[in-house]
């Protein structure tokens, strides 16, 4: 496609604002190269152009003497005068080797692609400035694949400036679109704003506060700082931008419904819920229980929908929150749902409800996949009628098919296990959405549930109940097996349970399920029947033979459970005291941690037994460090988030909120707390951004809000 000049023009000077430009339509871009920034660096306007941006800055001024170049030296510049240049080697080896002398020195400038194109550029005298990451070849230094700039009369001198080096992908580069050339696209786009583009959204007394720079001063000097203070005062500014308007948002939303959402009223705490807890609660409640259960009690009371995510460590005692939480809702003549993430942990909790709830004259249904046909009918009937008060069941719960009379409480337990959409078609199951609470056991950490989930309300359950003994956990290399296959039996003699995991990540993985199963046959060598009985479950059996399995080793008729990590989330077997991991090191420290919460559950000792192999990657055996020295999982989530960084904590994936162009939310925790310090202030003082500093924000928010990008979608 070809736009005249006069054409250009009037797209660019129609259009709201000329960030919004295509990208083909800046000078020196054009539809040819408009298909590679939108393909490989996904540049489709001037906007993402403006917004990509460089890792790092050259400092263009400075020119080394090729002799002071040392196995130290990282990227150079050096300037000098090509004395040879060659083709060497045959096929896959062949390349291009110039020679390039200073005065003080030779450097080899190698090319294996491009041959013949950077041939026709070079010529014996030339002058040239040389830049690249230096190497050295038998004792000479070397760069291969060098930027090369012809010395004119014009451009004799070196650049003044610190140069801007862009992440360009290879395919950018074999474009010849590497960083020089995305630097220079990125200096004529700046060349053609000025501030009434890029309009400063922060008000000023925030500005003044923090030391920030202007908006539009800090996107030029992002790209080409004059000085390092500079940059960093670019970079400061758009990082505090950046989390300070996530946090606004987020803030903004759940003041909103807060506010303004209507929400079912649960009233009072009535008959169920007194006569459970003055009668047949097991146990006294801890006071972090205690406290969240205020905390629901005064949401669900308040007119305005609940949402509310508790955190609590694995074995903190979630599920009792939420059954007191369901009689609630009883009381005051609503329907709950507690839906979890797999089959064997919605029969527990049915299992344990109906146990607990015996006495209590609610009525309890299951609903999964493997219910049968009849089985669904039935219950489904029960629902919509309004006879069943608490419907327990998989993700079978958020069919369309499942119907309530009025359900007023939806729990989510083990939120990570579930979307985000999945979630959000619970709440149109009652035409006055019905108060939600997400319950989560892989604790994380403050910095993270503050942007990933910062439009819930938060509880955190720290305390555990009482009488725990913290799980002694070891780490043992797989050829002292015949040991710890000894330890177990040690236990089983004490009359405990034992359980041994296998990896099995990929449950279709083949080659994981012949380790399993090996691995199922030499226990069996070690703990011969009938003295010992052995339980397996993984992901390839019948829900039905899961269930045999599962349930004769909660009844105690097995002593061992081999297992893949179906049984990771929220089995109860208090009587376990041993857990092994196999090849431990394949786990991660979220999953390592679930696992062993298995264990622990009850008043006896219990250990946990990291086995693996003895050759383990620097990053394994930090992780299997961790384990050993701590049982407290929020400190576990804060060291994941260390290692691995945001972008792979489990669940916050699909979020996106954590997709930051510059900030990290690791490294700048002070910026964010700042940022959402200052948020919260602004939404308690002025919610509706009404005030005449606040305007600018306002503006800000609302010409991005709905915003499609368009240009993406075409
Ligand atoms: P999680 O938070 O991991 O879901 P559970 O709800 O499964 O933990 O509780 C773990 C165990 O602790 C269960 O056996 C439960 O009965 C017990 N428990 C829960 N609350 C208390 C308490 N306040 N005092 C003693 N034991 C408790
Ligand atoms: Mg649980």
């Amino acid at each position: 496609m070809y736009y005249s000049k006069q054409k250009r023009r009037n797209i660019i000077t129609n259009s709201a604002s000329i960030l919004n430009n295509p990208i083909e339509y800046l000078k020196g871009v054009g539809p040819f190269r408009g298909d590679i920034l939108k393909k490989e660096a996904g540049i489709f306007t001037f906007k993402d152009l403006l917004q990509y941006f460089p890792f790092r800055h050259i400092d263009r001024t400075q020119i080394t003497p090729i002799s002071q170049i040392s196995s130290d030296t990282d990227y150079v510049q050096v300037k000098g005068k090509i004395t040879s240049i060659e083709t060497l080697g045959e096929n896959r080896g062949r390349r291009l080797v110039a020679t390039l002398y200073d005065g003080t020195g030779e450097l080899e400038l190698v090319w294996f692609q491009g041959i013949s194109w950077i041939q026709k550029s070079l010529h014996i005298g030339s002058p040239f400035l040389v830049f690249g990451k230096a190497g050295f070849f038998l004792n000479t230094p070397q760069i291969t694949h060098p930027e090369m700039e012809l010395l004119s009369e014009a451009n004799k001198n070196a650049k003044s400036f610190l140069e801007p080096v862009y992440p360009g992908t290879e395919k950018l580069k074999a474009k010849n679109m590497g960083g020089r050339q995305m630097g220079n696209l990125t200096f004529t786009l700046l060349q053609m704003l000025s501030e009434k583009d890029v309009p400063e959204n922060l008000p000023a007394d925030i500005l003044q506060k923090f030391g920030l720079i202007k908006r539009f001063d800090a996107y030029k000097n992002i790209h080409f700082p004059v000085s390092q203070p500079d940059y960093e005062n670019a970079v400061k500014r758009l990082k505090f931008e950046e989390l300070f308007l996530s946090q606004l948002r987020m803030g903004l939303v759940r003041f909103k419904r807060n506010t303004f959402s209507k929400g079912l009223v649960f009233s009072k705490v009535g008959n169920l819920f007194n006569e459970f807890y003055n009668r047949y609660l097991p146990f006294e409640l801890t006071g972090a229980q205690k406290r969240v259960l205020k905390e629901i009690r005064k949401d669900v009371g308040s007119g305005k929908q609940m949402n509310r995510l508790l955190q609590g460590d694995v074995g903190s005692g979630k599920t009792m929150v939420a059954l007191m939480t369901m009689l609630i809702a009883a009381d005051n003549g609503f329907q709950s749902c507690f839906m979890a993430p797999t089959e064997i942990l919605a029969r527990q909790h049915f299992e344990s409800l109906k146990t607990m709830l015996k006495d209590i004259p609610v009525k309890i249904g299951i609903l999964t996949g493997s219910s049968s046909a009849k089985e669904k009918r039935t219950v489904l009937k029960a629902t919509l009628e309004g006879e069943i008060s608490i419907l327990t069941g998989t993700h079978a719960l958020i069919e369309d098919t499942v119907q309530f009379k009025n359900l007023g409480l939806a729990i989510v337990d083990e939120q990570h296990r579930f979307g985000v959409a999945q979630r959000a078609k619970l709440w149109d199951k009652n035409d006055i959405n019905p108060h939600i609470l997400v319950m989560t056991a892989t604790p994380i950490p403050r910095t993270l549930a503050l942007t990933a989930y910062g439009d819930l309300d938060y509880s955190v359950m720290d305390e555990m109940p009482p009488g725990r003994i913290p799980i002694v956990t070891v780490h043992r290399m797989e050829y002292t097996r015949p040991q710890v296959m000894n330890f177990i039996k040690s236990e089983i003699k004490l009359g405990r349970q034992a359980y041994i995991i296998y990896p099995l990540i990929e449950e279709s993985a083949k080659l994981d399920f012949e380790d399993l199963m090996r691995g199922y046959e030499e226990v069996k060598a070690y703990f011969p029947e009938p003295q010992y009985y052995i339980s397996m479950v993984h992901g390839r059996q019948k829900p039905v033979e899961k269930q045999t399995n599962m349930n004769r080793f909660v009844s105690g008729d097995t002593q061992i459970m081999v297992s893949t990590t179906v049984i990771e989330v929220g089995v109860n077997v208090p009587n376990a005291s041993v857990m092994v991991i196999e090849s431990a090191e394949k786990f991660g420290l979220p999953q390592l941690h679930q696992l062993r919460g298995r264990v622990g559950r009850g008043s006896e000792k219990s250990y946990c037994i990291l086995s693996t192999k003895v050759k383990l990657s620097a990053d394994a055996k930090q992780r299997l460090k961790i384990m050993c020295d701590t049982n407290d999982g929020f400190k576990i989530a804060e060291k994941d988030l260390e290692i691995r960084g945001p972008g792979d904590i489990e669940g916050t994936k699909q979020s996106g909120l954590l997709n930051f162009k510059l900030a990290n939310i690791i490294e700048d925790r002070q910026i964010l707390e700042a940022a959402r310090f200052t948020a919260e202030k602004i939404i308690s003082q002025d919610p509706a951004l009404s005030s005449s500093e606040n305007q600018c924000l306002k503006q800000f928010l609302e010409g991005e809000k709905g915003k499609t990008a368009w240009s993406k979608i075409s």
